[in-house]
């Protein structure tokens, strides 16, 4: 590609205003653009490096999944930038979950008690969509091809490889959006702090499926206890499947579908009626990667007053909750509200670095459990009574007790405070089972409610 004199002057210029008070943002996924959107406007010059191409100029690889689900944390951040009606027009309502059980009979349940939904938009389109939003805020340059290779936070500066070489690149402060294999955060890494990156046992694989099967206002999902296949709506009417199973271990799992049985009979026998539904099965399975799912989780977000880490560069999680990027999005809101009501990044990044680990590894921990809870069909009775009893105090104490996925999905209540909340209630559940066994599931609203009154009140406690 040529490029102009004006625009290689225009580049250097940007570059100058790097050195002397810009920023550099590593990453341009969803939480590089946001956070540049909302720093420019109110720091002056913002470099954001990716090290991909413009994916807007075609060619460029597809992202890790179709599709991502929006909750209320991640519609506060786009109302704030202004992006909220654009982002709306290309986003599907999905209302609620969809179990297809191996006994044949399915079961829905709705995401939120007033029936809300969370939105789902693919994620190519919502990439492009905020790249030329950012590109569109005065200040903020977008520099594709460019891969960060190491982070000097002291300097600060960054040392860049692009077409032109390697060079440094002085700046006033560096924030690392670059995903789970940050070169931001190796930079911590190297100055002491413990990071530990793991890769899941469990890959995933992308299905694309016909519509016109399923009901389009949830999305669905088949538990199989070893494997689990689930299927989410996308607005041109088609459904975004996703196969999980183990990478290692017995059958069924990615290490033994080689050797034994191949993958379309496990698919088949497991979930036979996508594997009816879709009528390309066999040629995705042979021909789509599997691939691996990330987590991150670091004890040091910041060095100082020069750089902090966002979104999956300090923690990357099981994408279950549908929160990796809604919690990102919130990451980069809670860093300029303290950047806002101090007016100092050394004491803004020290509040939100304290304001945002335990909140990031309470929704890492409840993204892995929600797996469970989807993955595995109800099992024993008193697990099938200790879930029918929590529906009963969600009714009963409406103000006191609510699903957690509810709240992580439709309020902005602090991720960590919700787990808190979850665990008392599970608390209270096992008491209750305890004292009065399965039959308290079905007894009077009354009664309920002098049980729960004698199992004592540090149950009922607020967050
Ligand atoms: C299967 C699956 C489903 C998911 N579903 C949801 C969902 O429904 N809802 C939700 O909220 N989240 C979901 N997530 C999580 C979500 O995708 C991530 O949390 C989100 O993409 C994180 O955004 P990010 O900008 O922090 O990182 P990334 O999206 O990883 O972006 C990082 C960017 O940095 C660039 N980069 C990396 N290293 C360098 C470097 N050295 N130099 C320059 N550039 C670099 C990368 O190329 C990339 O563009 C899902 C994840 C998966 C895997």
């Amino acid at each position: 590609m040529q490029v102009s004199r004006r625009e290689r002057e225009r580049e250097h210029e940007h570059e100058r205003g790097g050195a002397d008070g810009g920023i550099v943002i590593i990453g341009a996924g969803p939480v590089g653009t946001v956070a540049a959107m909302y720093l420019a406007p109110r720091f002056g010059p913002v470099t954001v490096l990716e090290r991909r191409q413009d994916p807007r100029g075609g060619g460029a690889r597809r992202g890790r999944s179709i599709t991502v689900m929006l909750s209320a944390r991640g519609w506060r951040v786009l109302r704030e930038l202004g992006l909220e009606a654009a982002v709306r027009a290309i986003c599907l309502p999905i209302h609620g979950r969809c179990a297809h059980l191996p006994d044949g009979t399915s079961h829905t349940t709705p995401y939120s008690r007033d029936r809300q939904p969370i939105w789902s938009v693919e994620r190519d389109r919502l990439n492009r969509l905020l790249l030329d939003a950012a590109e569109a805020t005065d200040g903020v340059r977008i520099r594709f091809g460019t891969r960060v290779r190491e982070v000097d936070p002291d300097g600060p500066a960054v040392l860049l490889e692009d077409g032109a070489g390697r060079r440094r690149l002085a700046c006033r402060r560096v924030l690392g959006c670059d995903g789970a294999h940050s070169a931001a955060r190796a930079a911590l890494v190297a100055r002491g702090a413990r990071a530990t990156v793991r890769r899941l046992d469990l890959a995933h694989q992308e299905i694309c499926a016909p519509g016109g099967w399923l009901d389009p206002s949830t999305m669905h999902y088949w538990p199989t206890g070893d494997a689990l296949f689930a299927a989410f709506p996308l607005p041109s009417g088609e459904f975004a499947g996703s196969l999980f199973m183990r990478h290692d271990g017995p059958s069924p799992s990615y290490a033994t579908v080689d050797g034994g049985r191949n993958l379309l009979e496990v698919f088949t026998d497991h979930f036979p009626g996508p594997a009816a539904a879709v009528p390309d099965i066999a040629e995705q399975l042979a021909t789509k990667d599997a691939a691996t799912i990330t987590t991150v989780s670091c004890d040091r977000w910041i060095h100082g007053d020069s750089l902090a880490l966002l979104g999956d560069a300090c923690h990357a999680m099981p994408p279950f909750m549908g929160h990796g990027m809604n919690c990102g999005f919130e990451d980069v809101r809670t860093l300029v509200e303290r950047l806002d009501s101090t007016g100092d990044w050394a004491s803004a990044l020290v509040a939100y670095e304290k304001s945002r680990i335990e909140d990031a590894e309470a929704i890492s921990y409840l993204s892995f459990q929600h797996y469970h809870t989807m993955a595995n069909p109800p099992q024993d009775e008193r697990a099938h009574a200790a879930t029918r009893l929590r529906g009963r105090l969600y009714d009963l104490y409406p103000d006191r007790f609510a699903p957690r996925y509810e709240q992580c999905a439709f309020t902005e209540e602090s991720y960590a405070s919700v787990l808190r909340a979850d665990r008392r209630l599970d608390g209270l559940v096992d008491d209750l089972l305890g004292r009065y066994g399965a039959e308290l599931v079905a007894a009077s609203d009354s009664r309920l409610h002098t049980a729960v009154s004698a199992a004592g009140t540090e149950n009922l406690g607020d967050n």
